[in-house]
């Protein structure tokens, strides 16, 4: 993917927008407000002024030769529906829109949006996760509920074997890569695979299986 619109440009589709840019991809940017595509000339591709629930208006603009839309109306839920289901209708090949809470979120993905993203919530629940569990370092979507964590091998761990520990009968996580302090990556792990200080493993899981792990974690970092 290489060439892509983003509509609406608050501060989430200004950030999306600059970051496509800076990777290298070419972005058109349309608002319905000359004052937010102002901030975006001359940094990205092209930037047009109308209102996306507009049909006629997004074939002008090019909408139909690009690899895939983000869709970053907040809190305009209608116009996010409604210009979200132009997009699916026009055969976009692949729709990422934002939502503002859960309700929102279900109606887009009834749509067929390929991708939901609920910006805040997910931030939210990202940092209170990373407070009360300080061994997750980052977390990619798989989809809604699975994801890939990356993990900072705890201490109680070391020594340790990947068979002795059983991540997945146990926790229902399967561990896919372990990476060492020296950032020698071991994408093939087995049952022999011992964990050392330093090492971060990348496991695939659902919240649960990772809230399972954490209390284990915690039970042997408390001696019981
Ligand atoms: P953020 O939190 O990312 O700053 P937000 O969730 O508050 O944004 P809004 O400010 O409602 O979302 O919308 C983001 C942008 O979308 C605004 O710049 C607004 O002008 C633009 N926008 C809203 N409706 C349309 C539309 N129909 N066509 C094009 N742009 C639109």
């Amino acid at each position: 993917m290489k060439y892509f619109a983003v509509i609406g440009i608050g501060r989430f589709g200004y950030s999306v927008a600059k970051t496509l840019t800076e990777m290298g991809c070419q972005v058109l940017a349309i608002d319905t407000s000359e004052e937010k595509l102002r901030q975006l000339e001359g940094l990205v591709t092209q930037v047009v002024q109308a209102d996306a629930t507009d049909e006629k208006a997004l074939r002008a603009a090019g909408i139909k030769d690009v690899d895939a839309v983000i869709v970053a109306i907040g809190q305009n839920m209608e116009a996010s529906v409604l210009v979200s289901l132009i997009l699916k209708d026009m055969g976009v090949p692949y729709i990422v829109s934002k939502a503002t809470n859960r309700l929102h979120a279900k109606v887009l993905r009834k749509i067929g949006c390929d991708r939901v993203v609920l910006p805040e919530e997910e931030m939210g629940m990202r940092v209170a996760r990373s407070l009360v569990s300080p061994n997750i370092l980052d977390e990619l979507d798989l989809s809604e509920h699975v994801r890939i964590y990356e993990i900072k091998v705890p201490k109680v761990l070391v020594g340790k074997s990947l068979g002795e520990l059983d991540f997945r009968k146990k926790f229902g996580l399967n561990v896919v890569a372990v990476r060492s302090d020296d950032g020698k990556l071991n994408t093939s792990p087995t049952a022999e695979t011992p964990l050392e200080d330093g090492d971060t493993i990348f496991v695939i899981g659902d919240e649960t299986s990772i809230e399972r792990f954490d209390k284990q974690v915690q039970r042997m970092e408390k001696g019981k």
